[in-house]
Formats: C-alpha cells, sequence, structure tokens
C-alpha cells in the first residue's frame, strides 16, 4: 500500500453531473424509483442492498443545490432531515444515522443517509460511505423490510410510501428450485429468527442463498404490514 500522491489543483473544476437541469439524472427519474415521494421531496434508495442496514437519499423536487433552496425548501430540509434519522434509527440493528452531503457528484441537492450497524465501534467517523462498499452484504429480504418500514414511517406524516414489505410469495417452495448438494450440507432447515440476523461472513450470505426457508405463515405476513403504520404513530 502507498500514499495516493497529491494531483495539482485544476485551473477550472469540470461541471458536475446535471448541472444543467435538461440533463439532471435526478429530475428525470419517475416516482416509482423512490421509496417514498411527497409534494417537494422524494427518497430512493440504492438499487440493490449494500453492506451498511440502511443507505437513503433525500432528494428535493425542485432542481435546486442546498445553497439555492429557498426558505420553506430550507425549513422542509430540516423536517426531514430528522425524520429520516429518527425512522432509520427505528431500524433494528442500528446505532447512529450519518447524515452528508457532499455535493461533488452531482448538481441536484441530494443528502445521504448512512445507518451505522451497532456494536460496530470501528465504523464510526467519517469512514461509513467507505465501509458500506467493504462488508459482506445485507440479506435483499432484511433491506426490503427496512425499506418499507422507513417508507411507511414517512408516509404517517405526509406523502405516499412506493415501497412495500417484500412480497413474500417468491420464497414459496413451489417457485425456488435449491441444488440438493447445498441443502445436504444443512442439518436442519434455518427458523426465521436465524434469516432475521445479519451475517458475519460473506460465508454465511453464500449459505443463506441455498438455505431452504421455511413457507410464510399468516403472523409473518401480518406483522410485516402492522409494523410500518403502529410506529410513525409512537413518535408523534
Ligand atoms: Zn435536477
Amino acid at each position: 500500500m502507498r500514499v495516493k500522491p497529491l494531483a495539482a489543483p485544476v485551473e477550472v473544476e469540470p461541471p458536475r453531473s446535471g448541472e444543467d437541469a435538461s440533463d439532471c439524472v435526478a429530475c428525470a427519474t419517475p416516482d416509482d424509483a423512490y421509496i417514498w415521494i411527497s409534494e417537494r421531496w422524494r427518497v430512493r434508495a440504492m438499487d440493490r442492498p449494500t453492506g451498511l442496514p440502511m443507505v437513503l437519499i433525500l432528494e428535493c423536487r425542485s432542481h435546486l443545490d442546498l445553497g439555492d433552496l429557498p426558505n420553506l425548501l430550507a425549513a422542509e430540509l430540516g423536517v426531514m432531515t430528522v425524520r429520516l434519522e429518527r425512522a432509520i434509527r427505528s431500524l433494528d440493528g442500528v446505532a447512529r444515522v450519518h447524515v452528508n452531503r457532499w455535493g461533488d457528484g452531482s448538481a441536484h441537492l441530494h443528502l445521504w443517509f448512512l445507518a451505522r450497524p451497532y456494536g460496530r465501534l470501528q465504523l464510526r467517523g467519517t469512514f461509513l460511505s467507505l465501509w458500506d462498499d467493504i462488508l459482506p452484504v445485507i440479506p435483499e429480504q432484511q433491506w426490503r423490510e427496512n425499506l418499507a418500514l422507513v417508507a411507511a414511517w414517512l408516509a404517517g406524516f405526509g406523502g405516499e410510501a412506493i415501497a412495500e414489505p417484500p412480497h413474500i410469495q417468491w420464497e414459496a417452495p413451489s417457485t425456488i428450485t435449491y441444488s440438493p448438494a447445498a441443502n445436504s450440507n444443512e442439518p436442519s432447515p434455518s427458523t426465521p429468527e436465524e434469516e432475521d440476523q445479519r451475517p458475519a461472513t460473506l460465508g454465511d450470505i453464500e449459505s443463506a442463498k441455498t438455505d431452504s426457508t421455511p413457507p410464510p405463515t399468516i403472523a409473518a405476513e401480518s406483522g410485516a404490514i402492522d409494523k410500518p403504520t403502529a410506529q410513525p404513530q409512537a413518535t408523534t
């Protein structure tokens, strides 16, 4: 490992992505790509689960950067920031929510919310976004449940939740094929509690992929639906 040499400063910085509203990705992205939307704000997730329990981006609908916000949007940004922090911190296994605005890549205002896993003291501080690329990816089911919980939490105050709890049907035994070799390595099917646990290593994720998952129960399904509607009221 060698320290990267410091490059000379450029005379003129290159334009950021979407500097012109006509080719701005955020402005061109439809609402259904977001997990929650309102009249003036939208929240989106990454396109797939990553290493942290939750990574979300808050955007205003208007093509503005942070310093350009009129007072109404500036005030709402404060409210939205607090609301999102609470929603993400309420998720199981989240100790802290880092809030970042870098603004070096895209011109359209976007605030990052990164959940630090509970107990992972090594992840404290400025390197959390880099750890997101290094850590084992969290299970997709858990990620989708977390997205639905946050979306429902926000919708409890207004706007519309787009993310839904995962449809459990795709796990039904009739729609899934397991390799017999993979199953023979498993002494017994894992319990729902075990499924909820975050893997400690990449190996755990690989084995989880080939696990035989018990068919969903009514209790599990209604629990996933009840939780989001109950939680927003708890904060008012
Ligand atoms: Zn834009």
